[in-house]
């Protein structure tokens, strides 16, 4: 489900020229949480791992799991599951299949129909590709469809709100429209799409479709289909507007898992649906239903790419929308496999990609799940070779991550219990191409996985991973930054919101997480549609397989580190600068909030809008903005200033005792302390509003949808300017990074006895 923020491709266009310098270098440096004497040990393993992925072995697994549609619920899916389960099985791993019982609502009724000022009815059909054999198995596709809209029949005038996000909703009413009984037509982009019926039915809509603009995703970025990876006119965006911000998984068991016999809620008692029908399209039906809109001009940074006139309406055009579906409870299976650890056996590391897809999913998911498979079988001949994890090792293919994360939620909150007191690491990957490797998850693995980065190569330029990251963020980075940028420790790595299978853990549990993927070359443009396909994916994306065994190097080396390390490899000064950080960014939001609400304000004192505004298309004035209070981030500078502390003297007693330790040590009771590292940063009561989302430093944002909100209760609330709720949070966070700093603290004197 996945989805990379276009700005950062485009940042990283051709930055792939090979130095003439050499650029690799043999690690030798002891492994970050091993002793010197285990650090030996454990790379030789290393060394055999690496080269056992396979790239052909992985295009001849996609072929398979994406040879016909496999979504929920349908017979594909579940020869997948089995299928995998043999693969597992073959390669000695302890597997089973487990199943839940999901509501996975799938489409009964699609009806789009302009009925003025000309008739036209919407094609909502993704059209066969001469030359790509799977685009032609309509009668097994999902159509395309918004899972989890509520059911409407519901005919009115229609409006263009732009992204549909709350500035654009401001824009309208300086206008004086009101979207109240109509449809709107939002384009995707700038939010996640669950987001956008939400804040048009705030706004009274009754209808909300959602189409893909060529501007952001289609011919303006390259190609179409099938001469080019991008979008074409009839490729549709499927997806699910659960409201996932208030919990995720299946909508009629929350925080439990959705077992035979768990206890469910009725339909009409769900809040997680959507309030109006929506419905996706693609721009080839789009287009007749924006020329159509008459009225005000829309603002320049309204504007897609498509040859029309963009206008707001409303006006001339109405129309009518049909959206029902069928209410089924369907079964996931997850496939679960098991290597069980020596001397650690219940602690547990986890690694996972789902199989589960919206059509053929080539791309999303069966990218990632291939390079997992090999990863596994590489584990398991290791194992029969005499390679013995301390921990245990869990490997899994989730089923319903599309729908609403549904297989890897059941699975998390049927075993909470046990993965909150054992979980080590919660590895991810998802759709993965051509490019650089990009990480994001828990700060407290930062520095562990630069370690991983700077031990594996990239296939294209010789280089490791690590370098090439380095060299992509000095590009990015401001010209002044230049020098700083490439000469810093760590490679910073970005937080998680939501988006895939990681939720679950990260959030909801406070097992510590991280999401994996290459990006930033190759094509773009098949997402969620029935152009996700193998032939899709092997012309445009990463058609050799060498980065999908890069990937399967990294993530299965992250694995094998994390199950063999001697101490669990968490380290908190990076946790410690990333919160000063996140810090900083809150107290800037207030001051810039003050300014512009001094600003803005006297601008309305000095008429600065009504002299600007077109008197034949009049626009009101904003309304005076309350001043911004000062806000006391006191307790939480302390709390970081604690916390950096105790990171700091945890690092050094943590380095001196390994390097000097004789043999592989014996720290077992410091390990089960480490556990609880993540789990500190969360709180059991839960964010405000949406107590399922625990952790107090990561949350997908509740207007924003996938992207994350770091510290995120008390900068909603900033945001929302409740100074009150503020100031509140600020005491939570400051309390749990406290706590935190107190474990660490403890730790170190463990790790000095
Ligand atoms: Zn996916």
């Amino acid at each position: 489900m996945r989805f990379v923020s276009l700005p950062l491709v485009i940042a990283l266009g051709g930055v792939a020229a090979v130095p003439a310098t050499p650029i690799t270098a043999a690690p030798s440096a002891d492994i970050l949480g091993f002793t010197p004497a285990s650090s030996r040990v454990e790379r030789e393993w290393e060394t055999r791992f690496r080269a056992m992925p396979n790239p052909t072995r992985m295009r001849a697994d996609m072929k398979r799991l994406s040879a016909y549609p496999h979504h929920v619920g349908s017979p594909y899916d579940k020869a997948n599951a089995e299928w995998l389960l043999t693969q597992f099985k073959d390669a000695g791993w302890d597997a089973h299949i487990e199943q839940f019982d999901v509501l996975f609502p799938t489409p009964k009724e699609r009806k789009l129909e302009m009925i003025a000022p000309t008739r036209f009815v919407a094609k909502l059909t993704e059209p066969p590709v001469p030359g790509d054999p799977t685009t032609y198995q309509t009668a097994q596709q999902l159509p395309p469809y918004n899972a989890y809209s509520i059911d409407g029949d519901v005919t009115g005038p229609l409006v263009y709100v732009n992204y549909g996000i709350p500035s654009d909703y401001d824009e309208l009413a300086r206008r004086g429209i009101s979207v109240k009984g109509a449809i709107v037509i939002a384009r995707y982009g700038r939010s996640w799409r669950g987001v956008k019926p939400k804040i048009a039915g705030e706004h009274g809509a009754i209808g909300c479709i959602i189409y893909s603009d060529p501007a952001d995703d289609g011919y303006t970025q390259d190609d179409t289909f099938p001469v080019g990876p991008a979008r074409a006119p009839n490729s549709v965006q499927r997806g699910s507007v659960m409201e996932m911000t208030l919990y995720q998984g299946d909508p009629l068991t929350p925080g439990v898992g959705a077992t035979k016999d768990a206890k469910r809620l009725a339909l009409k008692d769900v809040k997680v649906f959507t309030k109006i029908p929506v419905l996706p399209i693609g721009y080839a039906d789009a287009k007749p239903l924006l020329s159509a809109i008459t009225g005000e001009v829309a603002p320049s940074d309204w504007r897609g790419a498509l040859p029309i006139t963009y206008k707001i309406g409303p006006g001339a055009a109405r129309v009518h929308l049909i959206v029902k579906s069928n209410w089924d409870i369907k079964p996931v299976y997850d496939v679960i496999g098991r290597l069980t650890g020596s001397t650690q056996p219940d602690q547990l590391v986890i690694r996972a990609n789902h199989h589960d897809a919206w059509v053929n999913g080539a791309d999303d998911p069966i990218s990632g799940l291939v390079a997992e498979l090999e990863e596994m079988r590489a584990l398991g001949a290791l194992k029969k070779q005499g390679w013995s994890p301390k921990r245990t090792i869990i490997y899994a293919a989730w089923d319903g991550e599309e729908p609403a994360v549904l297989g890897s939620a059941e699975w998390a909150e049927t075993h909470a219990e046990d993965l909150t007191q054992h979980a080590v690491a919660y590895l991810n990957s998802d759709n993965t191409g051509r490019g650089y490797l990009s990480v994001s998850g828990s700060h407290i693995l930062e520095k562990f996985i630069n370690g991983v980065a700077g031990d594996i190569t990239d296939p294209e330029t010789g280089a490791t991973l690590q370098r090439r990251m380095r060299a992509s963020r000095e590009l990015r980075a401001p010209a002044a930054r230049r020098d700083t940028a490439s000469k810093s420790g760590d490679i910073q790595i970005g937080a998680l919101g939501s988006g895939s299978d990681y939720t679950t853990f990260l959030q909801h549990l406070g097992i510590p997480s991280m999401d994996f993927g290459f990006h930033g070359e190759g094509g773009r443009g098949s997402y969620h549609s029935a152009y996700d396909d193998f032939y899709w994916y092997t012309h445009f994306s990463d058609s050799s397989f060498v980065y999908g065994r890069a990937l399967a190097q990294t993530v299965g080396t992250a694995m094998m580190r994390l199950a063999d390390a001697d101490v669990i490899p968490y380290d908190y000064t990076d946790l410690a600068e990333t919160v000063k950080g996140y810090a900083g960014e809150l107290k800037r939001l207030v001051s810039g909030m003050a300014d512009d609400a001094a600003k803005h304000n006297r601008e309305i004192r000095d008429s600065t809008f009504m002299l600007t505004t077109d008197p034949r298309y009049p626009m009101a004035a904003p309304t005076i903005e309350a001043d911004v209070p000062k806000i006391d981030f006191s307790p939480l500078d302390s709390a970081i200033a604690r916390l950096s502390d105790a990171a700091n003297k945890y690092n050094t007693t943590f380095t001196n005792t390994l390097d000097n330790a004789k043999t592989s040590g014996d720290f077992a009771t410091l390990n089960m302390r480490l556990i609880k590292s993540e789990h500190t940063l969360t709180s059991d009561a839960g964010l405000p509003g949406r107590p399922w989302f625990k952790h107090l430093l990561y949350a997908p944002g509740v207007n924003t949808g996938y992207g994350v909100k770091t510290i995120p209760a008390v900068r909603e609330a900033i945001e929302a300017k409740d100074w009150a709720l503020a100031r509140t949070e600020i005491t939570r966070v400051s309390a749990a990074l406290s706590a935190e700093a107190a474990l660490v603290t403890q730790a170190t004197a463990e790790l000095a006895n």
